[in-house]
């Protein structure tokens, strides 16, 4: 690599200008530090959008990478490989699945999901048009077309026409809303155990199971979107196992890799089966790389101390913030699950959840948005007390520059 400094005027120059991202190019990190190329140092909250589960510079993650580096990078699904299948074995034995496939990202994993149900319905209910699914408005399932579609954001499909049909929206943790539109036509009901990007919102438990019961009646697959909440976020393995509602498909991903790009889909054999060679794919689905660290990170934060300590320090973020936003009156709450925590904008602040971004980023914090209205905390599940209490303190000063 050149030892040329680049500037947030490159990225305008040579990106396409999809994203906005902050002036500050971070460079390295250690466990729940992160320092950018000029030296300044921040406490890390966003963890690479839950996605740096386990902080910057893990151990065991690095050093699966770097022993994996050194024996085999790619086969194609041509062949299969061992750290593949060990991860296979790992998650099905932690979890309701039987059968997984990999892929490298959660968008992909929803797309991988959504047309295993429209083809098991077309299995199993030949002829009988079982082929809608129903989403919930708020949802995020990705940026593929079809991902974006299920998802119940209007905004990320306008412009994109022609859409994928056959997809409606019910209202979130509103039961009757689903009665009036699940039918023996509906092949799959998705959702989010927490609505992340639409605004940290756990679903409540009675509505899940309701959701299940259902889909149940009328032979509907359930698929759990769990790309932001799975791999200890909310201090289960999976937030299912917390819920107590098991899904028929799960999807996972981000925090899946700590960094490195992996997804997967899992489900059972009898659905799986729906799945024949040939029907669906992806050229680095189970690298070898991917999976290796994958196999690292799946050790390391499926513990009982590691997932018991997830509740604990998420009460503790969720206190300080609490006292925080009453202090400088700025949140109307704080919810969320385990990791996963949103603190919600008040009256004054309506659509301003970025500022509190920028405020953070120039005084040593980094924390998230999810939407205008949520600023979204998803920090590393082993980031310790120092880090939380160093981190909340430099957000409390960030948010007495703005208020
Ligand atoms: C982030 C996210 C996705 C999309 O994952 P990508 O890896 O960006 O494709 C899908 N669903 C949920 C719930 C997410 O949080």
């Amino acid at each position: 690599m050149s030892d040329k400094n680049y500037s947030r005027a490159t990225f305008d120059e040579v990106m396409v200008p999809n994203y906005n991202p902050a002036t500050i190019i971070p460079e390295k990190g250690q466990g729940s530090r992160v320092w950018d190329q000029d030296g300044n140092e921040y406490i890390d909250f966003a963890g690479g959008i839950a996605v740096t589960a386990l902080g910057h510079n893990h151990p065991a993650m690095v050093a699966a990478l770097k022993d994996q580096a050194d024996k085999i990078w790619h086969l194609s699904n041509v062949f299969t490989n061992k750290p593949a299948l060990e991860l296979a074995e790992k998650l099905t034995s932690a979890t309701f699945a039987d059968k997984v496939f990999f892929c490298n990202s959660g968008g992909e994993a929803n797309e991988a999901a959504f047309k295993l149900v429209r083809k098991y319905a077309n299995d199993n209910y030949p002829d009988q048009g079982k082929n809608e699914i129903i989403a919930f408005k708020q949802s995020f399932h990705g940026r593929t077309l079809f991902t974006v579609c299920v998802g119940g954001q209007p905004k990320y499909t306008e412009g994109f026409e022609p859409l994928p049909q056959g997809i409606t929206h019910g209202e979130f943790n509103n039961i009757d809303s689903l009665k009036a539109l699940i039918s023996d036509k509906t092949c799959a009901v998705v959702m989010e155990p927490v609505q992340g990007e639409g605004g940290i919102i756990p679903a409540d438990p009675e509505f899940a199971r309701q959701v299940r019961e259902l889909c149940d009646q009328h032979n509907a697959l359930l698929v759990f979107d769990e790309v932001q909440t799975g791999v200890g976020r909310t201090g289960n393995l999976y937030a299912y196992q917390g819920l107590g509602v098991t899904p028929d498909i799960l999807t996972t991903a981000k925090a899946m890799g700590g960094g490195f790009p992996i997804g997967a889909m899992l489900t059972t054999d009898k659905i799986a089966k729906s799945m024949g060679v040939g029907t669906h794919g992806s050229t680095y689905g189970g690298n070898p790389l991917a999976c290796a660290v994958s196999n690292a990170v799946i050790d390391t934060i499926n513990t009982p101390e590691m997932l018991n300590s997830v509740k604990a320090k998420g009460a503790r973020i969720s206190a300080r913030l609490a006292e925080i936003g009453e202090k400088y009156d700025v949140f109307s709450g704080v919810r969320g699950e385990g990791l996963l925590i949103g603190a919600v904008l008040n009256e004054k602040w309506q659509g301003k959840a970025r500022q509190f971004l920028e405020a953070g980023w120039s005084n040593g914090v980094m924390v998230l948005v999810a939407g205008m209205n949520v600023v979204r905390l998803a920090p590393a599940l082993n980031i310790t007390d120092e880090e939380i209490d160093a981190g909340l303190e430099r957000f409390e000063k960030a948010i007495a520059s703005i208020a």
